[in-house]
């Protein structure tokens, strides 16, 4: 069946996040083998990193066998496409990318255990919808895997155990212990996308939402971009390393963002990404042909 042009945009957008590795991971990845000791693990570890990521871009083959949780996150008018349009054009460009071996078959029901085969489920891909006044679309995607997921964490502060009190030194504990217990897992060198506040909920969807930033860029709030910079330091003194084989480069970045809490709650966010960081965003014309991105 011939494809729309949004369907079209939004699968190519899909292919080129699923096989072509961001420029600033790229970048962060080439600068953290050039930081570590020659011929150590964690130069090779990293080594094998790039040499995978150009290989797939190459091929334009998945980066990595698990391609992860499809998230869209999309500004729209709507005199240009409703939020139930862009669902429909997004699903039919998902199980196209999944028929083609772009995404893996990645969505499982989750009480029976079997896999829909398209990538299609409750809740499947994700979608965050926000209505705008300007003339295009912009969409977002991040395919985030599985392992990484995993090792994601959320505090309630205080903290006893932490000495974590509801201040941003307590959050400081919290992120270096959530990349402490991340080591070994997740596939370093990891990214941090951190909320502070929301409830739960979006308490981690504002932390995904962080992963959307470009590398090197800090928070506009003085006080999140030191802790940022700070966490970022701290972490890579702690010797994990690259896939945890020791070395330098435990993260390659981290993100702080904010929403606004209740009196009672104070909880900490923590979504972590693996180096396989795979993320783009489109903007896209008024009849869904790609404006700009990619
Ligand atoms: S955590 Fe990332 S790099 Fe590791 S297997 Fe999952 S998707 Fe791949």
């Amino acid at each position: 069946m011939a494809m729309s042009a949004w369907e079209k945009s939004l699968y190519q957008l899909i292919r080129r996040t699923s096989a072509d590795l961001p420029e600033d991971v790229a970048r962060a990845l080439q600068g953290a083998v050039a930081r570590e000791t020659p011929g150590s693990n964690a130069a090779t570890a990293i080594q094998m990193m790039i040499d995978n990521a150009e290989l797939a871009r190459q091929q334009c083959g998945p980066i990595c066998q698990d391609t992860g949780t499809v998230l869209f996150w999309v500004q729209a008018p709507a005199s240009l496409i409703t939020q139930s349009e862009f669902r429909t054009e997004a699903e039919a460009a998902v199980v196209r990318a999944t028929a083609d071996g772009i995404l893996r078959q990645n969505c499982v029901d989750s009480l029976t255990g079997k896999n829909t085969g398209n990538n299609l489920g409750e809740g499947s891909p994700v979608i965050h919808w926000e209505e705008t006044d300007c003339e295009t679309v912009r969409v977002s995607l991040i395919l985030k895997g599985g392992g990484c997921e995993n090792v994601g964490a959320q505090y309630a502060l205080p903290q006893t155990s932490l000495g974590a009190s509801r201040d941003l030194e307590g959050v400081r504990r919290c992120l270096l212990h959530a990349v402490n217990a991340a080591q070994g897992k997740g596939c370093a060198p990891g990214i941090l996308g951190v909320c502070i506040g929301g409830d739960r909920a979006t308490g981690f969807d504002e932390s995904k939402h962080q992963l959307l930033r470009e590398i090197g860029t800090r928070s506009l709030v003085p006080e999140l971009a030191e802790l940022e910079q700070r966490v970022l330091s701290e972490a890579n003194q702690l010797g994990i390393g690259p896939m945890g084989f020791g070395g330098k480069t435990t993260l390659l970045d981290v993100f702080v963002g904010t929403r606004s809490r209740l009196p009672a709650s104070y909880f900490v966010s923590v979504s972590y990404m693996c180096w396989a960081y795979r993320r783009r965003r489109v903007t896209l014309g008024s009849a869904g042909h790609t404006a700009m991105g990619l």
